[in-house]
């Protein structure tokens, strides 16, 4: 939902650091106004991403985030406390939550969700540019797909132990994703699972890719940056590398073969980076009750409802279960124990 326009004097005065920076002016802040961005993952990368533009004041910003609260998110995932960890809430709630006490105006929209082919187009195709968050490739291709369907820029950041990459994809104007990479991630994929992530590093190309959406969206197509930046905190390292122009025979940009949209194969079960954690995605759940299971889980374990999801503690395992039927299993990196959790008490 659309919130009021802000008065003149907030647009004055709100955003008067800004506003003075001569590229955006007056002008380049309205543009902001009327604008929509999605956030795709609200961790390291997208609390930042998140911060900025909706202390920006841009008008729409949907928060779309799979994941809950832990305390090991704390070093370096800025919209969260200890609270929330505490409480395993749902980072996309807690995102908007406290987002929209620094920015009341702005029209929040959190989605619990899984970014998948089934819905990535009613998630992305309607806003004016993606900002990619999130910590993998799978996603970020699905993302790539949507963005060449629907001729709509994203921004692409990633960050591990010291180190970052990011760039702003335009179709028709740049390379994309898929023209950089073919259909598979870069040979050496590192992940904050192993190697850990400084907070700095995730902040800068954070701020790099929130530079290149402003830019965007105010007009300053002039000044967007056509090229890959990588950044090395530790090492010193700061470095760019041509995108080039769009590859011949691509099968996204050029051939409009969209492979990521397309149905894949039955349920899924993914260890996600960070923490003991298993996802497990039945495919075809529908919507849950949870006020019914909670009913049927109370007195095998301790059961406990939180918003828009469930928790669900037994012998040192914790079960999160989400409306749409996804559960998040604490506290094992084996997928055969998570989905024996899951097939024995939500049934799969
Ligand atoms: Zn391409």
């Amino acid at each position: 939902m659309q919130q009021e326009h802000p008065l003149e004097d907030v647009l004055y005065h709100r955003y008067s650091r800004q506003v003075l920076f001569r590229p955006i002016g007056q002008t380049g802040q309205e543009k902001l106004w009327h604008s929509r961005v999605a956030v795709v993952g609200l961790g390291a990368l997208g609390t930042v991403q998140a911060n900025q533009l909706v202390r920006g004041g841009v008008g729409f910003v949907r928060l779309i985030d799979r994941d809950i609260v832990d305390a090991s998110n704390l070093q370096r995932q800025s919209l969260y406390d200890e609270q929330d960890a505490r409480l395993g809430r749902a980072k996309a709630d807690a995102a908007a939550e406290k987002l929209h006490l620094c920015n009341s105006s702005v029209a929040l929209e959190a989605k619990v969700t899984d970014l998948t082919w089934r819905n990535a187009e009613a998630l992305l195709a309607d806003v004016d540019v993606i900002v990619d968050g999130t910590d993998n490739f799978e996603v970020r291709y699905l993302i790539n797909d949507v963005a060449v369907k629907h001729g709509m820029p994203w921004s692409y950041g990633g960050a591990v132990s010291s180190y970052g990459t990011t760039a702003f994809f335009q179709p028709g104007a740049t390379a994309c994703l898929a023209c950089l990479f073919g259909d598979s991630p870069p040979a050496h994929q590192d992940t904050c699972d192993t190697l850990g992530v400084l907070a700095p590093v995730v902040s800068v190309i954070a701020s790099l890719q929130v530079a290149e959406v402003l830019k965007f969206l105010t007009g300053n197509n002039a000044s967007l940056s056509r090229q890959l930046a990588q950044v090395d905190v530790w090492n010193n390292d700061f470095t760019h590398v041509q995108m080039g122009p769009p590859k011949a025979g691509c099968r996204c940009c050029q051939a409009h073969e969209f492979s990521w949209l397309k149905a894949r194969g039955g349920g899924t079960t993914v260890s996600l980076c960070g923490r003991q954690t298993v996802q497990v995605r039945p495919e075809g759940k529908g919507t849950l009750s949870l006020d019914e299971i909670a009913v049927r889980l109370a007195g095998l374990g301790q059961v406990r409802q939180n918003g828009s999801l469930l928790r669900f503690e037994l012998d040192g395992l914790t079960l999160t279960l989400f409306q749409d039927g996804r559960a998040l299993i604490h506290g094992t990196e084996d997928p055969a124990v998570a989905r024996n959790l899951y097939a024995r008490y939500i049934g799969m």
